[in-house]
């Protein structure tokens, strides 16, 4: 007699039945990993009972290809369903994660083929790729076997049926090809079948054999010029287990770097291999991998980082964002939790404590591995940093700096003393006593930054000066507001704040100067916000710096980004009063008005030119100089 689903079961079969679902083939993972836990429950029987003569090693999982019928069969010698387990498991959504599923799939809204990917959806799940199921199965302990059979919506019926030990075969009867070829038939060969076990069961602990073909020279055949025959023979599909739960000491290099060549699509083996092993409150095995470089898509919105999750040797997550901090999501590898439940869904990923502490720990051996490759391996962390350092810094800075105090300390800059990068910490080390800041360098690149005259007397009295050549670094000071208690100040910052001698010594020029200085202002307008004396500058005549507010590099920034902002930065020219060139214009000021008006122009210009601001009148500015020729 057939009788009728639960209400809700069939709901989820008719969403089954008429899946959209892309990953069809996952159910080929749900259906062995039911036949995995099935052997777990008999294995703990056989184990606590003596009498039985049953071991381990006896148990296994075997796929058969009925190709003539069109089936596809998973047996496991497992513990077995009696009739009412039949009706009590696959009568009804008995569990969590179809429940749920259901339940979600209920909601009005509900991306339901994104759904399906989220969950461990089950038994059901076979209904994408079968028409008909047939379930013949025998409890242990008990005589009679069983037969589950349905062909889905319909109902399903339960039968007498005769099987020779405990245990359980599936049988898929599966589709004919709708519109696309083989979208079923692949289920119905060797090879499809082999690399699904691959992808998403190789961790499974029992075997899973399937009988695979083998080329074997034709007996009696000429050896000379042999002739083939196509024999199939059992082979064992499943590595059974996993690298990340084999002792670091057993492992080889090789073997970790063919895995992660295999596993995360990068030909080149990763920089560094992280093993975790916890037992406690959660237990836990992870492997985890820092690759050379950044993946290929990796600032595209394709980009999705994450490790794999395993729960019991199954892949329960492909990509799990939520074990590693967004600013670690380079990091590759796969983490396994017996405590976690296959149908755990993103949303209880997030809320899950064990998860929780799995990612504070996994973030903690990140962090060491790469502070201990910062002090004991220079050049492998440089090596690093040239290609992840532009990552860190833009996650250091996003979100108003949300993520400083994680990723500061491994930040680099490139060092007017040591021409070398270096870190902030060892910049604040070896800070001059008096030394009260940061001192920054902004520009396009090392060279331009190197011959910036404000950096003159910085380098001059051996002050440390970082070289910001990103244009993120710029925004750095800002977000970070401090390192260590320290500020940074940017080397054309108005005041450098390099003593009270320099002060009085500017003071005394501007004083000495002050008609020049306000013959220079009015000779350019508004182009300069204030014009005046500065020690700063040793070998060259003049320099522009920008005062509080925005800096020239944040004024290029914005203005490649939107020029419409019209932002601008403060532009105070500051002049070198001990350079011949400004002793010549003061004393043109004197005796030829239209000359002294004329280098001023020269010198401002001069000054954009040399912060890399564009020159508003070139063929002006030209003109201007040629005047001089005279
Ligand atoms: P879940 O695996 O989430 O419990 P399923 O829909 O996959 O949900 O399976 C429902 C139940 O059917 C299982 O919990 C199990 O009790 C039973 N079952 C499924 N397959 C087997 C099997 N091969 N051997 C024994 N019991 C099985």
């Amino acid at each position: 007699m057939k009788k009728k689903f639960k209400a809700e079961s069939q709901r989820l079969l008719e969403m089954m039945i008429n899946s959209i679902y892309t990953h069809k083939e996952i159910f080929l993972r749900e259906i062995i990993s039911n036949a995995s836990d099935a052997i777990d429950k008999m294995c703990f029987v056989a184990l606590s009972d003596a009498s039985m003569e049953l071991s381990r090693k006896d148990f296994e999982i075997i796929i058969t290809l009925d190709k003539e019928n069109r089936t596809l069969t998973v047996s496991d010698n497992g513990i077995g369903m009696n009739k009412e387990d039949l009706e009590q498991n696959l009568g009804v959504i008995a569990f969590s994660g179809s429940r749920k599923f259901a339940e979600e799939i209920d909601k009005e809204d509900a991306d339901t083929v994104d759904i399906i990917g989220q969950f461990g959806v089950g038994f059901y799940s076979a209904f994408m790729v079968a028409d008909k199921i047939e379930v013949i199965t025998r409890k242990n302990g008990e005589a009679q076997a069983y037969k589950w059979e349905s062909e889905g919506t319909g109902g399903y019926s339960i039968g007498e049926a005769v099987r020779e030990e405990q245990g359980t075969d599936v049988i898929m009867h599966i589709r004919a090809d709708g519109e696309e070829k083989d979208e079923y038939s692949q289920y119905m060969r060797e090879y499809p079948i082999y690399k699904l076990v691959k992808t998403y069961s190789d961790y499974i602990r029992y075997p899973i054999k399937m009988l695979m073909p083998q080329p074997n020279i034709k007996e009696g055949s000429d050896p000379e010029n042999p002739e083939f025959e196509e024999v199939f023979e059992y082979e064992i599909l499943n590595s059974m287990v996993p690298l990340w739960q084999r002792k670091r000491a057993d492992v080889t290099k090789e073997e970790y770097e063919e895995f992660y060549k295999n596993n995360f699509q990068d030909d080149q083996p990763p920089l560094e291999v992280i093993t975790v092993s916890v037992e406690g409150i959660v237990s836990y095995d992870a492997l985890l991998f820092i690759p050379q470089s950044l993946q290929n898509k990796y600032y595209s919105d394709e980009f999705k980082g994450g490790v794999k999750l395993y729960s019991s040797g199954v892949m329960i997550m492909d990509k799990c964002e939520d074990l590693l901090p967004e600013y670690f999501n380079f990091v590759r590898g796969v983490v396994e939790s017996p405590d976690l439940s296959l149908n755990i869904s993103r949303e209880m990923l997030q809320h899950d404590r064990q998860l929780r502490a799995i990612k504070v720990n996994l973030e903690k051996k990140i962090r060491s591995r790469l502070e201990d490759m910062l002090t004991n391996n220079r050049e492998k962390y440089e090596a690093f940093y040239k290609n992840f350092g532009r990552q860190l810094k833009l996650c250091a800075l996003d979100d108003f700096g949300k993520s400083k105090e994680a990723l500061q300390d491994f930040l680099m800059f490139y060092s007017s003393t040591e021409k070398a990068p270096v870190t902030l910490a060892e910049y604040v080390d070896r800070m001059q006593e008096d030394q009260k800041y940061i001192y920054y360098a902004s520009g396009d690149s090392l060279d331009t930054v190197d011959k910036m005259p404000q950096t003159e007397i910085l380098k001059d009295r051996g002050i440390e000066i970082l070289y910001f050549t990103d244009n993120t670094d710029e925004f750095i000071p800002d977000m970070f507001r401090t390192y260590k208690e320290k500020t940074f100040k940017s080397v054309i910052d108005g005041d450098l704040d390099l003593g009270e001698e320099d002060k009085k010594k500017d003071e005394v020029a501007n004083k000495k100067f002050k008609e020049t200085f306000d013959f220079i202002k009015e000779s350019l307008g508004d182009k300069v916000d204030m014009v005046k004396a500065s020690t700063k500058l040793k070998t060259h005549p003049v320099c522009l710096s920008s005062g509080e507010g925005i800096t020239f590099e944040m004024e290029k920034y914005f203005t490649a980004v939107n020029p419409e902002l019209g932002m601008k930065a403060k532009r105070i020219l500051e002049l070198n009063v001990e350079h011949k060139a400004f002793l010549a214009l003061d004393k043109a000021r004197e005796t030829d008005k239209a000359k002294a008006e004329a280098m001023s122009q020269i010198l401002y210009t001069q000054a954009l030119m040399i912060a890399g601001l564009t020159v508003e009148d070139p063929s002006g500015y030209t003109d201007t100089v040629c005047s001089l020729f005279e």
